[in-house]
């Protein structure tokens, strides 16, 4: 058996499903493939986003996928230092937190809306080539093994990408360049419930602990840390553990569910297209350096590659020359915040619990208008020109 497809897209995550979105609706073919069984599930996310973007790729809010809302980010430093900040300037992963499962779900049936066929329980184990360029990919559907060709074929597939490398594009990443995280969902708990909180210092070395609330006494409480400083396996659940025995209000917590993983946190790809095939999201290692959110750039990413590839289709050439509307595209909407964000990361893990205190106590008593590496470093270098020496290039 072999089927055809203008676009075929690896992988049914926020990435996949906002390109094949916005490539079926402006008239391509498209069949997006997913490994797992159920789209979503099972959750591998903290699942804060911010409300402001959402809209901007096509997707309206849903009560259905928001499972709690909050007033914005709640910053603490090593000493308890505390520093609050409005949703509206508190970044891309404050404002809500989301049902992740649902919230792919209803990204999954906008794509299928839209006209794109999805294939679950099917995995793709390869590329197709003609004479160095991408044709397609082979799958295997439960032992089954088929190929699809296809104009276009889209590495939707996450942090672990495979279509990456398998096309030629390298998306190696270092160790410093990794966060492994550990989360629990935890209930019977006393979480802030008005604020998205991420705690600084060598609780979570080279990274933070999150606690994002899904109601007054349920939240999502994780840590990631850089794999560069991780010593033994099972280190982040231990650092998780011992910051949950330190925090009172977690005493009687309960666990509902567990979830490990991984983000990237490296400078943006020097390339993410070759001829007939495109990396998108995660897979295209486009998340933030500093939070470890990626659901905003891979929803915006995917907007601007399901657009370019229906104009590709019509003209039927999907080039690495032509797919570079792709590239300059979404590099103009998030590669400088991306590459300023993991500078300030490589600056950021090297900093003592002291130096965060003094940040976090200045940026509490003068404020910033806008949580952005650019803005805070301003701040700081009002009062303490010493702690932004290092920062120097990133002003
Ligand atoms: C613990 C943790 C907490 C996080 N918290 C947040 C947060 O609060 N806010 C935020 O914005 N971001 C967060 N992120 C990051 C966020 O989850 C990702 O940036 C986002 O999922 C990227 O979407 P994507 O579509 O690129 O990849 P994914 O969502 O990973 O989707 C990739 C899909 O491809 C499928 N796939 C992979 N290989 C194949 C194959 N060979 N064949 C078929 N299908 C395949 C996978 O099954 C998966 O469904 C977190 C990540 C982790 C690990």
């Amino acid at each position: 058996m072999t089927l055809e497809y203008d676009v075929v897209i690896v992988g049914a995550g926020p990435a996949g499903s906002i390109t094949a979105k916005f490539a079926a609706e402006n008239g391509a073919s498209v069949l997006m493939i997913e490994k797992r069984q159920e789209i979503g599930s099972p959750v591998r996310c903290g699942e804060g986003i911010a409300r402001y973007w959402i809209e901007s790729v096509g997707i309206p809010l849903d009560k259905k996928w928001i499972a709690y809302e909050v007033e914005g980010a709640k910053i603490v430093s090593p000493n308890g230092t505390e520093f609050c900040i409005d949703e509206r300037h508190a970044g891309e992963e404050v404002g809500t937190v989301i049902e992740r499962d649902l919230f792919d779900k209803a990204l999954a049936r906008h794509a299928a809306k839209a006209g794109a066929e999805i294939m679950l329980k099917s995995t793709v184990v390869g590329l197709l080539k003609d004479n160095g360029k991408v044709t397609g990919v082979r799958v295997d559907q439960m032992g089954k093994r088929f190929d699809v060709k296809a104009g276009c074929v889209v590495g939707a597939d996450g942090f672990e990408s495979q279509v990456g490398r398998w096309g030629g594009i390298d998306t190696t990443l270092k160790a410093k360049d990794i966060t492994t995280c550990f989360q629990y969902r935890m209930t019977d708990i006393n979480p802030d419930p008005n604020y998205c909180e991420f705690i600084l210092g060598t609780e979570a070395p080279g990274g933070y602990v999150w606690v994002f609330p899904k109601g007054k006494d349920t939240a999502n409480v994780g840590l990631g840390m850089q794999l560069s400083k991780v010593r033994e396996k099972g280190d982040p659940k231990k650092y998780l553990d011992m910051y949950i025995e330190s925090d009172e209000r977690f005493k009687n917590g309960k666990i509902l569910d567990m979830v490990c993983g991984a983000v990237s946190i490296s400078a943006p790809l020097d390339q993410t297209v070759t001829d007939g095939l495109i990396l998108v999201g995660d897979a295209a290692r486009m998340i933030d350096a500093i939070t470890g959110g990626g659901i905003a750039n891979a929803c915006r990413a995917g907007k601007v590659a399901g657009e370019v590839l229906a104009k590709c289709v019509k003209e039927k050439d999907f080039s690495a020359e032509r797919l570079q509307e792709y590239e300059k595209g979404w590099r103009a909407q998030i590669e400088e915040r991306l590459y300023r964000d993991w500078m300030a990361k490589e600056k950021l893990v090297t900093l003592s619990n002291e130096t965060f205190d003094k940040i976090i106590a200045t940026l509490a008593e003068v404020g910033v208008e806008k949580l952005n590496v650019y803005n805070i470093l301003k701040v700081i270098e009002a009062k303490h020109p010493e702690l932004v020496e290092e920062f120097a290039d990133l002003l």
